[in-house]
């Protein structure tokens, strides 16, 4: 397990702040240091506080690094973040981790903030031969599914289990997940959530025949 604790941090000033949906929220900051898609940064506001994980979900080369979060009703960091304002600031590690795309075909398998690191890989050039399929709970919660929808077509799937909407799967991610036959098991399919998602979902693809190796989860704990 990361130890964010371990990572040094720098102050940067929040930038673009916004609520895209109830309680998910997006802000960017300054990118000084070059990372690989995938990665995350521990960020704090208050440095007596331990700091807690994000994923970046910006490309590798563009200027600022965004990143993606959800308010939980008594999280001590969340609750924080979501009262920023653009100017304010927060601190923040240099990125790291293991979890990275590649070019081969894969899917990339994500519930809420969970699709961060594939937004990433998208705009850091490695969204050819994927598929995406992505839970939510309201139809404005799917962050970047405007790109996503005119880039991949019938390709992107979200699974939506609070609303109802057009060409959207009424129901959680593993129900969808459960409706697809033959699965291609030679592809990667590349995991991203919490860890009920992750574990349900990597059960229902090994039930399906999906290899294991070919697994790769990144769990927000
Ligand atoms: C590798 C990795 C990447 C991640 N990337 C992202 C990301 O991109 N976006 C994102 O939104 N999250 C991400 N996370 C999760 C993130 O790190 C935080 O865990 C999350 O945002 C919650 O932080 P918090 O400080 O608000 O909650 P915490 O204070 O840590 O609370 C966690 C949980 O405990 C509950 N809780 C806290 N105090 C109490 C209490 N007294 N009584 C009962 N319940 C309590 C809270 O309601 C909450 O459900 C990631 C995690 C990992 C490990």
């Amino acid at each position: 397990m990361i130890d964010p604790s371990k990572h040094k941090l720098r102050e940067v000033i929040v930038k673009n702040r916004q609520e895209i949906a109830a309680g998910v929220f997006v802000f960017s900051y300054e990118r000084v240091y070059s990372f690989t898609s995938g990665q995350v940064v521990a960020i704090t506001v208050d440095l007596t506080d331990e700091p807690r994980l994000y994923s970046i979900a910006s490309g590798e080369n563009e200027s600022e690094i965004s990143i993606l979060f959800n308010v939980l009703p008594e999280g001590k960091l969340t609750t924080q973040l979501a009262n920023l304002s653009n100017g304010d600031k927060v601190f923040v590690s240099r990125p790291f981790g293991e979890f990275k795309g590649d070019e081969e075909s894969a899917y990339w398998i994500a519930t809420g903030t969970g699709i961060a690191p594939f937004v990433s890989m998208y705009y850091s050039g490695l969204g050819k031969d994927k598929i995406i399929i992505h839970g939510g709970r309201t139809l404005r919660s799917f962050y970047n599914q405007e790109v996503f929808q005119k880039a991949y077509g019938e390709r992107y799937h979200r699974c939506c289990s609070g609303e109802k909407g057009e060409h959207v799967f009424n129901g959680r991610l593993t129900d969808f997940l459960k409706t697809q036959n033959n699965l291609p098991i030679d592809f990667k399919y590349y995991l991203c959530g919490s860890s009920e998602m992750v574990v349900e979902t990597r059960d229902i693809l090994i039930a399906k025949g999906i290899p294991f190796n070919q697994i790769i989860a990144e769990i927000y704990f």
